[in-house]
């Protein structure tokens, strides 16, 4: 295993490839813009990466575009695509210590997550969708006798895709190897923060034999380039992972524009319900603590929403801030035995810290954490933070903070923690502790949450739906629905008579 050291010495060796992937070439934006990718662990400059705007997601789209029309990818034989896709998978597992690099240099994700949680995650997905190829059969319908209906499954054309930065490479594999693997032609807009494994992960797939034109990456602001490109009249589809603030105005633009399809997979403000029965405390704070702390809080489906039953909350609340403390110390994210990294900015910092600010002065009452890490100044790192005493009608407790924040909020009946659970404009998961069989079916049941765990919380594997209820989305990532959500049908009707 690496050291410290060993992976310093390879950060500072490291020289990645800052050029957008236009048409199979890695080139600068037409105009020479960059922007700086900063480490938020120390507030160095990793990369000055191309920035491209509408010029360059036009070049990129009319590149996809042509691919599409001639069928260098769509028309390829389907064991020939799958093929592909594979090299693809492995060559990503080759490089996956230099892609992890770069993700912990760019967001400050510590870096024994980004190699053991983001990149085996990545692999599997594109490996996952590669052997799905040919396993998604249209059907002929029991119709009329004098006639023959076939339903088939074909792709959309050139799909648009806009990433954000918690999992850089991660959130955009969800969905360029889906919308490849369906046949369709991608253009890929990854957050500006962290775009840099996204053009690696473009690279590799045209070292793998992926032709030229089939999976484009531009890098640039999102009220440039994601704009730019979610307004593209030649676009068949725009899928994004981001904010709900920002899916909504993708809605507008697909309205404004072309009608394309949107896929969205937006924010969430996940509740984590334990009840007085639940089999085993120690585990439950366990999984509460790394719900809400791993990935520094920014995780889309966090659970930042701990209700706890009354008769337990005290044990609770004085098991997790212990767990919290013994779990998640910050560190250097290039050390190996960091679990807490810096969150993804300056700016991002300040953000959280204003909402821990508004939590204690609504009457919140901060039972750990809540500051800067002092020790860090340099870096965007925030402590562990427990807020008790959070009211349903709080702030904290309703909107997504996207940091290392938790909110305990007590109850005292089952039918009291669903409306809690519930009351919120998100929906994107939800888990249930008891030991109680019928407790758990009615809280599947009742929960609007589009993945519900029951005695766990964020476990799962690559057959699992992942997306949300209410404003946070309308589709889902992993999961053969995840595929066909990147074709359409089409139903032909043969008449006999
Ligand atoms: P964000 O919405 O700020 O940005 C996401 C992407 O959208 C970036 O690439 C950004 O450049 C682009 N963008 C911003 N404004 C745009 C515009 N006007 N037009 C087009 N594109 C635009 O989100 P973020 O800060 O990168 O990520 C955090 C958010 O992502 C959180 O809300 C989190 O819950 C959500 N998220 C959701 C999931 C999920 O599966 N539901 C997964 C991960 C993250």
């Amino acid at each position: 295993m690496k050291s410290l050291a060993d992976w310093q010495a390879l950060a500072a060796g490291l020289r990645p490839e800052t050029g957008l992937v236009i048409d199979g070439k890695c080139v600068p934006a037409d105009d020479g813009r960059t922007l700086p990718i900063i480490n938020p662990a120390n507030g160095t400059v990793v990369a000055e990466a191309a920035c491209g705007g509408e010029r360059e997601i036009d070049l990129a789209v009319a590149s996809a575009r042509a691919a599409w029309d001639d069928g260098r990818w769509r028309h390829m034989v389907p064991r020939e695509r799958m093929a592909i896709m594979r090299r693809w998978a492995d060559l990503v597992e080759a490089q996956a210590e230099e892609l992890a690099l770069l993700e912990t240099l760019s967001m400050g994700k510590p870096i024994t997550d980004a190699l053991t949680i983001d990149l085996p995650e990545v692999v599997v997905t594109i490996r996952y969708f590669g052997e799905a190829i040919d396993k998604v059969s249209g059907l002929t319908t029991t119709s009329a006798h004098d006639a023959v209906h076939m339903v088939t499954h074909e792709p959309l054309g050139v799909v648009g895709a806009i990433s954000p930065w918690n999992y850089p490479l991660l959130m955009a594999t969800w969905k360029v190897a889906p919308a490849l693997a369906a046949g369709n032609c991608v253009v890929l807009k990854p957050s500006e923060l962290a775009p840099l494994s996204a053009i690696r992960l473009a690279q590799l797939f045209l070292e793998a034999g992926g032709p030229a034109g089939v999976f484009n990456v531009v890098n640039g602001t999102g009220l440039e380039a994601g704009k730019a490109l979610a307004l593209h009249p030649d676009l068949a589809k725009i899928t994004f992972t981001g904010s709900t603030a920002v899916g909504k105005q993708l809605m507008g633009y697909a309205g404004q524009s072309n009608m394309k399809r949107v896929s969205l997979e937006t924010g969430g403000k996940s509740p984590q319900i334990f009840m007085p029965d639940l089999p085993d405390l120690d585990r439950a704070v366990e999984y509460a603590v790394r719900g809400i702390f791993d990935n520094g809080g920014q995780v889309c489906n966090a659970g930042s929403r701990l209700l706890v039953h009354e008769a337990i909350a005290e044990e609770f609340t004085a098991r997790f801030i212990a767990k919290a403390a013994e779990l998640y110390a910050p560190g250097d994210p290039l050390d190996p035995a960091t679990t807490l990294g810096p969150l993804v900015s300056k700016a991002h910092q300040a953000k959280v810290l204003q909402w821990i600010e508004r939590g204690t002065a609504g009457g919140a009452v901060l039972a750990c954490g809540g500051s800067p890490d002092p020790a860090r100044p340099q870096g965007a790192y925030v402590l562990p933070t427990l807020f008790r005493r959070v009211a349903p009608a709080m702030a904290i407790g309703r909107e997504e903070i996207f940091g290392p924040v938790a909110c305990l909020l007590t109850f005292k009946s089952e039918a009291e923690a669903v409306r809690l659970a519930n009351d919120s404009i998100y929906g994107l998961a939800a888990s249930v502790w008891t030991s109680d069989l019928t407790t758990a079916h009615r809280m599947i049941k009742a929960l609007e949450a589009g993945v519900v765990w029951v005695n766990c919380f964020g476990d799962g594997d690559m057959t699992q739906p992942f997306g949300g209820f209410k404003q946070s989305g309308n589709s889902r990532d992993k999961s053969l629905e995840s595929l066909t959500g990147y074709m359409q049908s089409k139903s032909s009707w043969i008449s006999l008579g």
